[in-house]
This record gives C-alpha cells, structure tokens and sequence, in this order.
C-alpha cells in the first residue's frame, strides 16, 4: 500500500505532523505549489551545492558572482510555480535569497572542505516493503554531516537534536562508511535585518538511530494500513498555513 518502494524523511515527518496531509500529498498526489520560503531554500541550496561539487577536488571556492548567478537563475526557474503572499513582492524575495546564498558563500564555505555533495543514500529493511531514500547535502573532511537551512528568525539550540533528517543522515553514514561521523551541523541562513548565520551542532547516538528505526517503522505500518486522520495540533495547521484546508474540512 505504500505509495512507493521506498519513504524519504520528508515523507515520515509530514506523516508525524499530520497523517492526512501525508494522505493527500503522497497518496493522492495532490501537489501544491510551493511557497516562498521553499523557493528560497531550494535556490540557496543550488548555489551551495554547484560550489561544493567543484570544490571537492579543487579544494577552492567558485567566484561569489557565479554562485549568485545560479542561485539567481534558480529562483527565476522556480519563481512562476511559487506561491507568493499577495504582500509579497518576488523581486525582493529574490534578492533577500541572493542575499543569504552571499552570506553563506562569504561566511560559511571557506570554512568547509566537502568530501561528498548530495550523496544519495539508501537504506534497506530486511523483511520489510520499504527503504529509506535521502540525499546528505554536505559530507566534510572533518567527518561531519552538514545541512543548509533558511529560516526568517534564529533557531533555538534544540533543533539540531530534533533533527531527523540528520538521524537518518547519520545512520545512512554509518552503513555507507563503516564508521561513525564525526558529528552533525545545521548552518541557518537567518533573514534577520541584517542576516546572519547560525551554526547549531550536535551528535547521534546509536540509540537516537534506533529510536528512529522505531519511528519509521511504525509510520510505514500506519501508512500500510491506511491510518490517515487530520492532527490540528500542528503549528502548520490552519486556512492560511495548510493548502489542503478547503478538502480537508469538506472530506473528513
Ligand atoms: S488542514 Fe490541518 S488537519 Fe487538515 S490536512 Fe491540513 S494540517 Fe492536516
């Protein structure tokens, strides 16, 4: 019954966040388009991404002007299909995003040496329908597992031990490599007044990887089953926040 052979850990927390919304996104295809702040994260993650998978062998950063021009070239490809608010304007929008992916150009990647970029991993469960499926944005020479976030105010210290995609990452190392990381970082690009970046990092323990071999198990069960009920107890719940709130209110 699942809707493919394998879950992503996109798919596990829409799940967790609420089971119809995952019902409606991943069973029923219905794709909404993206809002701004997707499209943000998406064109500063191509800019990232087009600078590391050079720099691994180069061992040096590309010009900051070609790295704004795909970040730029990004957005403008994902532009028609956002959803913007009707008091946003996506010029700004586009340069807030140019603005981030300089920061972190600036900031951030003269202080990494990628090893692995976008590394696709996949992990499979004996005796079980599914694998898990995800991509690590950045692996370090330093052995850590890095990920790129925006987000419009400071993250608090927490985040990073909530994380499960890093989790996933890290159980996804670990089966690739042979070996434990050296550690997670989450790099926030925060659109403050003047935008800054935070670097949160943390640690895995086996324990934190069996906790979410728990997790996605009894997720991929419901699913299986066709457990699917609305969780209004989430902060992304609501007319204005979840786009399936007219089907969601007129079916259930
Ligand atoms: S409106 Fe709320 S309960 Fe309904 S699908 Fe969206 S998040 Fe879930």
């Amino acid at each position: 019954m699942l809707p493919k052979s394998h879950l992503s850990v996109s798919q596990i927390n829409t799940y967790i966040r609420c089971p119809l919304q995952y019902k409606y996104r991943y069973i029923d295809g219905l794709i909404l388009p993206p809002k701004s702040a997707l499209t943000k994260g998406k064109s500063v993650h191509k800019g990232v991404e087009y600078n590391y998978s050079q720099k691994i062998e180069s061992h040096e950063d590309v010009k900051l002007s070609e790295v704004q021009e795909v970040v730029a070239a990004e957005f403008e490809t994902l532009a028609p299909e956002t959803e913007f608010e009707k008091d946003e304007d996506p010029g700004k929008v586009k340069d807030e995003t140019i603005s981030l992916a300089t920061l972190y150009h600036k900031e951030v990647a003269p202080t990494v040496q990628p090893v692995a970029v976008e590394q696709k991993v996949e992990v499979e469960f004996e005796n079980t329908p599914y694998s898990l499926l995800g991509y690590i944005d950045v692996l370090d020479d330093q052995g850590y597992i890095r990920d790129t976030k925006t987000a419009s105010k400071s993250p608090s210290e927490n985040e990073i031990n909530k994380s499960l995609q890093l989790t996933a990452y890290a159980m996804a190392h670990r089966t690739l490599y042979g070996k434990e990381e050296a550690g997670v970082k989450l790099d926030y690009l925060v659109q403050t007044k003047t935008p800054k970046v935070v670097t949160l990092e943390g640690k895995r323990t086996q324990k934190d990887i069996e906790r979410f071999l728990k997790t996605m198990g009894i997720v991929a069960h419901a699913i299986d089953n066709q457990i699917f009920y609305p969780n209004e107890n989430n902060y992304l719940c609501g007319p204005e926040k979840c786009g399936y709130w007219e089907i969601c209110h007129r079916e259930y």
